[in-house]
């Protein structure tokens, strides 16, 4: 029986692997840390789960949405739209209500939104730049460059203006994404990690936690993965749905190592307070300020971002900033997680950011090399930071290999 190696059991790894097995193929699933679940993983709290990673589900991601109905779990929806959440001007530490608009800005909201409606973008330009030329007044402008910049993790001069034109586009457009994309979201009521437990149960073997594959080697015979432990494993066929960050060697060097070279994630920090259940709140959300720039909360826990500069703060800091968006003192915080990403030695970020003149590096990161495929988010057309895209492009890489493989 041929046999299809699958390295990492995040998003792409789980579905790729349930995929396969479920078309009889023989996988195998190698993991580098202790746990699944890659950047989504959750942790209980009392009457909540508290995501470490990725945890928004936007109506448009009905991959996911499937995928969540099919193992049984169950979807929540927040609301945290611009509409109603809080801003937090560069001189805020509270957030405050949103001003009542001038005419000047309701003018220059509409030139953005015409804008939007003009399609793509420059890829040499960079999202800050685009967004400077449709001539936003200095209120749009501390509204929605924290906004982007909160969702990308970083700053808005680091990520090509097509990246987030598709993002926005592929929310529906401006209003929608406005309103709506950015804020209706829906979330896994029982958790990431329970998703990933229940695709792992789908395979008839366990996923070989704890070993990083630091080598991969093939020939016209199959392909062998190298594990740091010395152990290593013969497959037939292998998908790599490891982060396109990933150090690994490749035997013969992968033909688009200056793709790899070149890719970068963001260096975000996310920070998450669980408070008291009863607590009156002031608001879903806020947008601006410094060092958190975004934060958001589920029923009693509340998350924020910290872009690049979060790396001199200390946790304390972080923690006191987030919850002073919300109007709470650090006393209120019954437990609090500080989540480096930079740090992280299997991601090195959050996620892709394709900086200007730099969009072409996704389709040359999915390029498949022999017998080794490769999927993860942003690998994926369509969804390149969310876990959307990292379970389309993990269904799509099991769907190529399940058409040359017999089971
Ligand atoms: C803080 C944060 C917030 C986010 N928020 C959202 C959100 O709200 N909504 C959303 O849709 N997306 C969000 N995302 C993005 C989303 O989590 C990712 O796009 C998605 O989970 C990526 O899945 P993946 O399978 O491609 O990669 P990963 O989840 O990174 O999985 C890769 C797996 O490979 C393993 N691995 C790496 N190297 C090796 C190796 N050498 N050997 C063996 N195993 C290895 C890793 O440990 C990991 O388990 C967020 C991400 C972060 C970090």
């Amino acid at each position: 029986m041929g046999s299809i190696g699958i390295v990492g059991a995040g998003v792409a790894g789980m579905v790729a692997a349930s995929r396969l097995a479920r078309a009889w193929h023989r996988v195998v699933v190698l993991e580098g840390r202790d746990e699944l679940g890659g950047r989504t993983r959750s942790r209980p709290v009392d009457g909540d789960v508290l995501e470490l990673g990725g945890q928004m589900i936007a109506s448009r991601h009905r991959r996911m949405r499937k995928l969540v109905a099919e193992n049984g779990l169950h979807l929540r929806r927040e609301q945290s739209g611009l509409g109603i959440i809080r801003w937090r001007g560069p001189q805020h530490t509270r957030g405050q209500a949103i001003p009542p608009a001038r005419p000047r800005d309701l003018a220059a909201a509409i030139r953005l939104l015409l804008a939007l409606r003009r399609g793509p973008a420059d890829d040499r330009l960079s999202a800050a730049e685009w967004l400077r030329s449709a001539r936003l007044t200095p209120a749009l402008e501390d509204m929605i460059f924290p906004a982007l910049a909160g969702m990308f993790c970083v700053d808005l001069d680091e990520v090509s203006a097509v990246q987030v034109l598709e993002f926005v586009d592929g929310l529906g457009g401006g209003i929608p994404c406005l309103l709506g994309g950015l804020g209706n979201h829906y979330r896994i009521v029982e958790g990431m990690s329970a998703l990933h437990d229940r695709l792992a149960a789908t395979l008839p073997e366990p996923v070989r936690l704890g070993s990083t594959v630091t080598h991969v080697g093939q020939d016209r015979a199959g392909v062998t993965l190298g594990c740091a432990d010395g152990r290593s494993v013969e497959v037939d066929y292998a998908i790599l749905c490891v982060p396109a960050t990933a150090a690994i060697a490749f035997d013969p060097p992968l033909p688009e190592q200056s793709a790899y070279d070149a890719v970068t994630f963001a260096p975000a920090t996310k920070v998450a307070a669980v408070v008291p259940r009863k607590r009156a709140w002031q608001a879903p959300g806020f947008v601006g300020g410094s060092p958190v720039i975004a934060g958001w909360r589920t029923r009693h826990v509340l998350y924020g971002f910290a872009l690049n500069g979060a790396a001199q703060r200390s946790d304390e800091e972080l923690v006191t900033d987030l919850l002073a968006g919300f109007a709470l003192s650090p006393a209120e915080a019954e437990r609090t997680e500080v989540i480096r990403w930079a740090q992280d030695e299997f991601t090195h970020g959050t996620y892709v950011h394709y900086r200007p003149g730099e969009m072409h590096l996704r389709t040359r990161l999915a390029r498949p090399q022999g017998r080794v495929f490769f999927a993860s988010a942003e690998r994926s057309a369509s969804w390149p930071i969310h876990m959307e895209g990292a379970a389309e492009s993990g269904a799509m890489a099991a769907d190529e290999i399940s058409a040359l493989a017999a089971p």
